[in-house]
This record gives structure tokens, C-alpha cells and sequence, in this order.
């Protein structure tokens, strides 16, 4: 419950927000000294009276608008505080410590210290201390990781869903002389020395101009520059949602900072709780840590545990493409050609890195149609098992008489290595290779059942892809007319559209067809909302709604579409900030 900060965007754990105190503070960002008081540590006091006494008297400086830290307990990073201060009863912007290994549920607060914050050197006990405090405290409250933050780390701090940082570490180093870059860590007398500082800041241009060692002013300046220009590379990453594959590039400075990506790729449920649904970015994969991302884990789940392929005798492995969606490529036109009129009679999954199957259906989905990859035809042992064990599952739960490999390279090698039983053709696009795709399709479709229309099964798959099991069929119940990028009832009323993104928008019919299933629904007290749904009008939602999922909003007196802003959960436990975009609503 605050009432002094609000997150506005999110990207995994990563937010931007605004802090409300004397100045508005845009998070991610710094906090100064000037922008608080703090009472400090319990022992500065001669006793807890004392101690009790100055929290109270905090309450005075209400008017000021300066966040209030209140009096702390210190203590060692796994172990208890040995005193507790009763909670206190505060209007204004309030701040308090959390041991992150404290079973204790933290007082309500706008602002949460993370304790022991500075001597969090190791990689598992950072990305555990900021899950635990996280997991523990409001998402509608702002996290500070006092004396943490260096250039160097900081978009790993707030990937990891920190948002407030301070220039602590960035004063402390150019006083014992540290010179600091996105890069890491140098010492400033040795660059200096050989006159190679590599910074055009004004503090270096100065430090140049001097004979002596630099100034440990100088320094301490270029120090804090450093860290205001990562911040602003980082919030406009977060901006353009593509935080991921910064900090994918950014950890790489030190083992340890991969280190604690891939512990945090471990904590799957507290990344995938945040993560959205669809991205306006590309979706890189340029590492091995990309596998390990919820969008393809996601997807891998959503087309083995929603999507029902279609009834068909036949199954068409094809590799995928550059460009996407696949259609659009030119081998993916070729194949189409060489297929010609067998295409009715056989259903085609498309085997890539990383998100192992891609129905043709589902080619528009996100991330299968905006996501690039290093293309050099090898499959690292990781991605063969994770190719394998995907396509293992798929063919257990869609049965198919006969399969069509056109594969070639490590990709045909992986598929034969599963020991699938299939015809391979040796994949590839010249004249030989197309005829030989021609030929065994021609083989296998023989007696082949014919499919339903293409379009008809694009729908029927999304829908099951966006809303789960089942809401394919309820959608398209009945008779359905196709009508350019919305498909309409017998009536010709709308139902369901295509967004540009690849997303599904339902219509207020639509959503009527879905609403029986339970699920992405967000139910509202009773009034009726204009334009945005905001947290605090939500009684419960759908625990599966992710920011960007197309959600249906139910109420006493309305019912209406939109699209989620913040996970399901967030809504149910936030007060502030926008829950749903809402795109219709009507009364009951
Ligand atoms: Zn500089």
C-alpha cells in the first residue's frame, strides 16, 4: 500500500516508476541524501526509548515530503535482528530496512531498503536477497539497494527488480582512487599516468590537463557521470523493452555477474510471473543464457500444453527462416510451391532455435514471429536435447500417421539422432532438393484426409495459444465467417481480430463466448469504468494474466475487454497504477 510511488511500465522484473517526494524521482534512479532523513542504526542511540522517540518524531516531518527512513536493527546477512521496533503509523513517504533472510513480513512502506545491500559480493546471495525481499514486500512498492550500484552492475540491478540505487560506491571508489566504466574497474593513476583515461567527460578532459594524480574530486565526478549515463542507457532500454538482451550483453564484464543471470534464470517462477506476454522488440537469442528465457519456455509450454494441432494424417518438418514469419521468406515460398495443392492434406511444424516448434499456425505468435538468432547451422549439445525432448512430447500428444522430414545438416542429424521414424528428403531449396520435398509429400498425402481452412486454423490456435485449452472451440463455435484480419459470427458480428503484433483482440461477442471458460478474467467491484481499469478497483484476476494479455473485465454492473498492464497477481495485490486498458466496457 503506497501512496508515493507508482510503476508505470514493467519488463520482467525490471519497472520504471515515479517516487513522489519533494522532487519526483523517476525510477530507475538515485537517490541523494537530500531526498531523505534517516534516523540510522539502532545503536546510534543511548536507548531504544530514544531510538522509539526519533521514529516518532519522524511523523512531524510529514510536511517536507522527504522519505523517512526509519530507526534499523543491523544485522548479519543470515541471521535475525536481535530487537524489533513496533511498526509505524505514517502518512507520509516512509522507508524502511528488510533483512532479506528474515522470516519477518516487513510493515507496510513506499520504499523498502534492501539491509546488507553493499556486501552482497556474491552472485547467489544477490539474486537471492532481492527475490526474498521482493517476494515479501508490495509490488507497488519501490526497492533500494543502498551502496550497490557501480556502472558496471547496474542493469543487472534492475533486471533483477531493483529501483533505486545511490552514488555511495561511486564516492567511496574515486576516494581510494578507483576509475569506473561500463566496462568495470581501473585504476585512475595508472591511466593517468600514461595519460590514457578513456572518457571525454569534463572531469577527464580536467584530469588530462593535470602533471600531478588525479584529483580524487575529478574523479569521484567522472565516477558518478558513469553511472547517470548507464542509467539512462538502462531506462531506455527498459523503454524499448529489450532490458533482456542488455543485460545478456552487459553481464559478460565479470563471471560473476553471469553468474548471477544464471542463478536468476533459475528462479523461473519470479521471472515468469513478470514477464510479459508480447514485446514491441526483436527477441534475440545470442547466448546460451537465452535459452533459459521464460518467452521460450513459454512457448514451448503453450504449443505442448494448449495448442492442439489439427486432425492430419500427415506431419511436415521444415526448417525455419530468417525472415519472419516464416511465410514471408523465400524458402518458406519455395517449399509452399513445391508442396502446391498437397498443402490442404498435411499440417507443417516448423523445428528452430530457440523455441524448438512452431506450428504454421501459430508463425505469427509472439516471439515466433519477431525473435533472430546467430545463424550458422550448428546445434549445441543444449539445443539438440531441448530440440529433441520438445518434439518427443508434441508427437505424444498429436498423433500422425506418416512424417515428412526436409531437413539437412545438424538439424536433420538431431531429429534422426531422437530416432524419429519419418521420411527424411535431405532438406534444401535448389531444383533436386525441392523435387524430392514435391515427391515425398506426394507419397505421403496419398489417402490423406483434407484439413478444415488454413484461416479457420489460425484462429483455432491462437485462441488456445493466448487463452488456453479449449478456447479455440468456444470462439469459433458454430458457423464462422473470415472477413480480412477479423473472423464474425453467422451474424456477421465481429468476434476476434488480429493486432499488428501478432496478438488476438476479442470483440465484446467474443469475449461473451469466452467468459464461461474462467479464465483472463479480471473481476472489478461494482461500478463502471472509463477509460483505465486501476488497481484498486480490482477484487480478484486471473493469476495467469501477464502484462499485454488481452483480458476480459467482469463486474456487478459491466463487462467489458481490454488489455492487461500488470500481471494478475499485481492487480489483485497493487493500489496503485493502471491494471487494464480498458478498449470497451459496457453496463450489465
Ligand atoms: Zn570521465
Amino acid at each position: 500500500m503506497t501512496k508515493y510511488f507508482e510503476v508505470l511500465r514493467r519488463d520482467g522484473p525490471a519497472r520504471m516508476g515515479r517516487l513522489l517526494l519533494n522532487r519526483q524521482i523517476s525510477t530507475p534512479g538515485v537517490i541523494t541524501p537530500d531526498d531523505y532523513l534517516s534516523a540510522g542504526s539502532v545503536y546510534s542511540y543511548d536507548s531504544l526509548d530514544e531510538a522509539i522517540a526519533v521514529q516518532e518524531s519522524l511523523k512531524e516531518l510529514k510536511d517536507q515530503k522527504k522519505l523517512a527512513i526509519l530507526p534499523y536493527v543491523p544485522s548479519a546477512l543470515r541471521s535475525d535482528p536481535s530487537l524489533e521496533l513496533p511498526d509505524l503509523d505514517f502518512d507520509g513517504p516512509k522507508g524502511v530496512l528488510v533483512h532479506p533472510f528474515s522470516q519477518k513480513v516487513p510493515q507496510e512502506s513506499d520504499v523498502y531498503l534492501m539491509g546488507n545491500a553493499g556486501s552482497l559480493k556474491n552472485p547467489r546471495d544477490l539474486v537471492e536477497a532481492v527475490i526474498k525481499v521482493r517476494e515479501k514486500t508490495s509490488p507497488d512498492s519501490a526497492l533500494y539497494a543502498p551502496a550497490l550500484a557501480t556502472p558496471s552492475n547496474l542493469a543487472l540491478l534492475v533486471y533483477l527488480g531493483i529501483d533505486l540505487i545511490d552514488g555511495t560506491r561511486m564516492i567511496a571508489d574515486g576516494l581510494l582512487g578507483r576509475y569506473h566504466t561500463r566496462d568495470g574497474v581501473w585504476s585512475a593513476k595508472e591511466l593517468a599516468e600514461r595519460d590514457e583515461l578513456f572518457c571525454l567527460c569534463p572531469y577527464c578532459q580536467r584530469m588530462r590537463e593535470k602533471e600531478t594524480r588525479p584529483e580524487t574530486n575529478l574523479l569521484v565526478s567522472h565516477n558518478l557521470q558513469k553511472l547517470d549515463e548507464e542509467l539512462l542507457a538502462i531506462r531506455e532500454a527498459v523503454r524499448s523493452q529489450t532490458i533482456r538482451e542488455y543485460v545478456e550483453r552487459q553481464v559478460r564484464v565479470t563471471p560473476d555477474q553471469t553468474a548471477a543471470l544464471r542463478f536468476l534464470d533459475g528462479e523461473h517462477g519470479y521471472l515468469e510471473k513478470r514477464t510479459p506476454t508480447s514485446r514491441r522488440s526483436t527477441f534475440y537469442a545470442n547466448c546460451a543464457e537465452s535459452l533459459q528465457r521464460v518467452e521460450v519456455t513459454r512457448f514451448a509450454e503453450r504449443v505442448l500444453e494448449r495448442y492442439q494441432a489439427p486432425q492430419s494424417d500427415v506431419l511436415l518438418l521444415l526448417p525455419c527462416s530468417a525472415r519472419k514469419p516464416y511465410s514471408t521468406s523465400r524458402s518458406h515460398r519455395l517449399f509452399a510451391e513445391a508442396i502446391g495443392p498437397a498443402r490442404r492434406y498435411l499440417h507443417e511444424l516448423i523445428l528452430t532455435s530457440p523455441l524448438a516448434l512452431v506450428p504454421r499456425e501459430l508463425e505469427e505468435a509472439y516471439p515466433a514471429a519477431s525473435y533472430d538468432v546467430p545463424v550458422t547451422g550448428r546445434w549445441d549439445r543444449e539445443e539438440r536435447a531441448w530440440l529433441a525432448g520438445c518434439l518427443e512430447a508434441y508427437l505424444k500428444r498429436n498423433r500422425y500417421a506418416r512424417i515428412v522430414a526436409h531437413l539437412e545438416g545438424e538439424l536433420e542429424e538431431t531429429v534422426r539422432e531422437s530416432g524419429l521414424d519419418a521420411v527424411y528428403t535431405g532438406g534444401g531449396t535448389n531444383g533436386p532438393a525441392l523435387q524430392r520435398l514435391a515427391d515425398a509429400v506426394r507419397e505421403a498425402c496419398h489417402d490423406a484426409a483434407r484439413l478444415p481452412d488454413q484461416r479457420l486454423l489460425r484462429y483455432r490456435a491462437h485462441a488456445d495459444f493466448y487463452f488456453g485449452q479449449g478456447a479455440g472451440g468456444a470462439l469459433l463455435a458454430g458457423k464462422i465467417v473470415v472477413k480480412g484480419r477479423e473472423i464474425q459470427d453467422e451474424n456477421k458480428r465481429p468476434l476476434a481480430s488480429w493486432t499488428i503484433n501478432g496478438n488476438m483482440a476479442l470483440s465484446m461477442a467474443g469475449a461473451k463466448r469466452l467468459e464461461p471458460l474462467g479464465r483472463y478474467i479480471v473481476t472489478i467491484g461494482d461500478f463502471l469504468p472509463r477509460g483505465s481499469l486501476l488497481a484498486p478497483g480490482v477484487v480478484d484476476a486471473d493469476g495467469e494474466i501477464r502484462p499485454g494479455d488481452e483480458v476480459i473485465v467482469v463486474g456487478e454492473q459491466a463487462f467489458g475487454i481490454g488489455r492487461a498492464k500488470m500481471s494478475g497477481w499485481e492487480m489483485v495485490a497493487s493500489s496503485r497504477g493502471v491494471a487494464v486498458e480498458i478498449r470497451q466496457i459496457k453496463e450489465r
